[in-house]
C-alpha cells in the first residue's frame, strides 16, 4: 500500500467505493489524514462501513474545508449528467482527481510510464510490465488494469509505475507527470461521457500534459486523430515522440504488421510463432512496448524474450486448451464487433461462438471476415438477429447457451478437422454478457472451465 503521510493536514472527500476508492480510503486511513466518504449504492456503503470509513451524507459536506474531492473515475463529473457531489464540489472551487493523482503527490522520485489509446491499453501495459520485469526493473503495474494506484508497492527513485490510465483518470490529474506517455490509437468511445469526439481526444490528452524536456511519447499513427496529436506533441520542446505505424517506416519510429516488428535503426524482430500476441493488432501493442523499453534503456534482446514470454491476459484471445489440433480460444472481452474482428482476422478455420446482448449494429460489419469461419454457434438474447445477419452468408446453429454452444461446436471441430487438420475453436461473442452472465470475465472463466474438461483437452496457458 503507498503511503499517503506527507498529504497530513489534507482533507478529502471519496465518493465511489468500489475497487479503488475502497483502497483510497484505507490508505488514507492509515496515514491518519480526514476522509469522509459516500456511494450512492448501499451495499458499497456497508463494505466501507466495515473497514471503518467516515460516512457522511452528501448534502452535510463542508465543502471550504476539503482539499479536494477523490471521485472514481466510472462516475460521470460533467456529461451526460454530472454527480451531484461532483457539482458541489465544483461550486465550491474544490478540485476533483483521483487516485492516481494521490499517488503523483506523494511517490515524486519514482518515474512514470502511462498507456492510454481506445484499444489495446491492459495489454501493453501488462507487456510492458512483463519486460521491464525481465530486464530486472523495479516496477509496479496498476491503475485501470489490476491493482488501483494506491494498493501498488512504494517506488524509489529507480523504480518505475507502470499504469493504464483511462481517459476517465486522464480528466483528473493535476500534477500527475508522464516521463513515458504511451497513446496507442483513438476510435469513437465514451461520446456519452465527453460529448463528442473532440472532447473524448482531449480528455486522452491529458497524458501530454506536464511532459518535458528528457520525456518521451510513444503514439501509433494509424488514425486521422492520432496523427494530429503526434503533431501537436513533436512540437512540445525537448519530448523524443516515437511514431508507430502499421506496415511502414517513418523517421525515428516503430514499423510493425501480424507477428513482426522494426525499429528505427532496420533492426527486425519476428514474433509470428508467438501465440499470446496475435494479429496486426497487437503487433501495435508489441510495438509500441519496444519503444518505451527501449526508450527506458533495456537491451533489444532482453525485449524479444520479454515478447517471447508474455504469458497474455485472461479473455482476450487466450488459448486455454487444445485437443489434438484443435485450439480452444477464449475472447469473451470482445464485447463488440469491432473487437472480435480483431480475433477473426488472427486466425483461420474458425468454429465461432457469439451472441449475448448484442450491440448496435450486430455482427454485420464482420462480413468480410466470414470466410475464416467454417461455422457458427449462436448464444443468448441476439441468436435471432445474428441469424437474420448470417442468413445466407455463414453457416449457423442456434445453440441457447454456452455449454450447448460447445459441445456443438468441439463435436464438429473433431468430426471436421479430423485428426491432422487445425481449427480454432472461439468464443469471441461481439456481445455484452449480461443476458446469461455477472460479467464477461465470468463467462470466459465458464467457457475456460468447461474447454479445459472436455474429453481429450489438453491445459494451455495460465492456471486461472
Ligand atoms: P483495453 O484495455 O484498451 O480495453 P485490451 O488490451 O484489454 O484493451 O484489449 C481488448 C480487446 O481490444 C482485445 O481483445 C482486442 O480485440 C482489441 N485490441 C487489443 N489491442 C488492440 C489495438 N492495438 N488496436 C485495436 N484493437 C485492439
Amino acid at each position: 500500500m503507498i503511503d499517503l503521510g506527507t498529504l497530513k493536514g489534507s482533507s478529502f472527500v471519496v465518493l465511489g467505493l468500489a475497487r479503488s476508492g475502497l483502497a483510497t480510503v484505507r490508505a488514507l486511513q492509515a496515514a491518519g489524514i480526514d476522509c469522509i466518504a459516500w456511494d450512492d449504492n448501499a451495499p458499497s456503503r456497508e463494505a466501507a462501513a466495515a473497514i471503518g470509513a467516515e460516512l457522511v451524507e452528501p448534502a452535510k459536506i463542508d465543502w471550504p474545508k476539503i482539499t479536494a474531492l477523490v471521485i472514481s473515475p466510472g462516475i460521470p463529473n460533467r456529461l451526460p449528467e454530472p454527480h451531484p457531489v461532483a457539482a458541489a464540489a465544483r461550486a465550491s472551487g474544490t478540485p476533483l482527481i483521483c487516485d492516481v493523482e494521490l499517488l503523483a503527490r506523494v511517490r515524486k522520485a519514482a518515474r512514470y510510464l502511462a498507456v492510454t489509446g481506445t484499444n489495446g491499453k491492459s495489454t501493453t501495459t501488462a507487456l510492458i510490465g512483463h519486460i521491464l520485469k525481465s530486464a530486472g526493473i523495479a516496477c509496479e503495474v496498476g491503475g485501470n488494469i489490476g491493482r488501483g494506484a494506491l494498493d501498488l508497492e512504494p517506488l524509489g527513485a529507480e523504480g518505475i509505475y507502470v499504469l493504464e490510465l483511462s481517459s476517465y483518470q486522464l480528466e483528473l490529474l493535476e500534477t500527475f507527470h508522464a516521463h513515458v506517455a504511451v497513446w496507442l490509437n483513438i476510435t469513437p468511445d465514451h461520446i456519452d461521457r465527453h460529448g463528442d469526439m473532440a472532447g473524448y481526444v482531449a480528455a486522452k490528452a491529458h497524458i501530454f500534459d506536464r511532459q518535458k524536456a528528457g520525456d518521451c511519447a510513444v503514439i501509433g499513427i494509424d488514425d486521422a486523430y492520432s496523427r494530429a496529436m503526434q503533431e501537436t506533441v513533436a512540437a512540445l520542446p525537448g519530448v523524443t515522440t516515437v511514431p508507430i505505424a502499421l506496415d511502414r517506416s517513418v523517421a525515428g519510429g516503430v514499423s510493425f504488421r501480424t507477428g513482426m516488428l522494426i525499429d528505427a535503426d532496420g533492426y527486425v524482430v519476428d514474433f509470428t510463432d508467438v501465440p499470446t500476441l496475435p494479429g496486426a493488432h497487437n503487433a501495435q501493442n508489441a510495438a509500441a512496448a519496444w519503444a518505451a523499453c527501449r526508450w527506458l534503456g533495456v537491451p533489444r534482446e532482453v525485449i524479444v524474450e520479454g515478447l517471447r514470454s508474455y504469458p497474455g491476459l485472461p479473455h482476450r484471445q487466450e488459448r486455454v486448451a487444445s485437443i489434438g489440433n484443435v485450439i480452444y480460444v477464449n475472447d469473451s472481452k470482445a464485447t463488440n464487433a469491432d473487437a472480435t474482428a480483431r480475433a477473426l482476422s488472427s486466425y483461420r478455420d474458425i468454429y465461432w461462438i457469439l451472441g449475448g446482448q448484442a450491440k448496435e449494429g450486430g455482427v454485420a460489419p464482420l462480413a468480410p471476415w466470414f470466410d475464416r469461419v467454417r461455422h457458427a454457434f449462436l448464444i443468448g438474447e441476439a441468436t435471432e438477429l445474428f441469424a437474420r445477419q448470417l442468413e445466407g452468408k455463414l453457416g449457423y446453429s442456434r445453440c441457447g447457451d454456452l455449454k450447448s454452444a460447445l459441445d456443438a461446436a468441439h463435436e464438429r471441430s473433431r468430426r471436421e478437422a479430423g485428426d491432422g487438420g487445425t481449427a480454432v475453436v472461439l468464443l469471441s461473442p461481439a456481445c455484452a454478457s449480461w443476458d446469461q452472465w455477472k460479467s464477461y470475465e465470468h463467462r470466459g472463466d465458464a467457457f475456460r472451465g468447461m474447454a479445459r474438461a472436455l474429453p481429450g483437452a489438453q491445459s494451455l496457458g495460465r492456471a486461472a
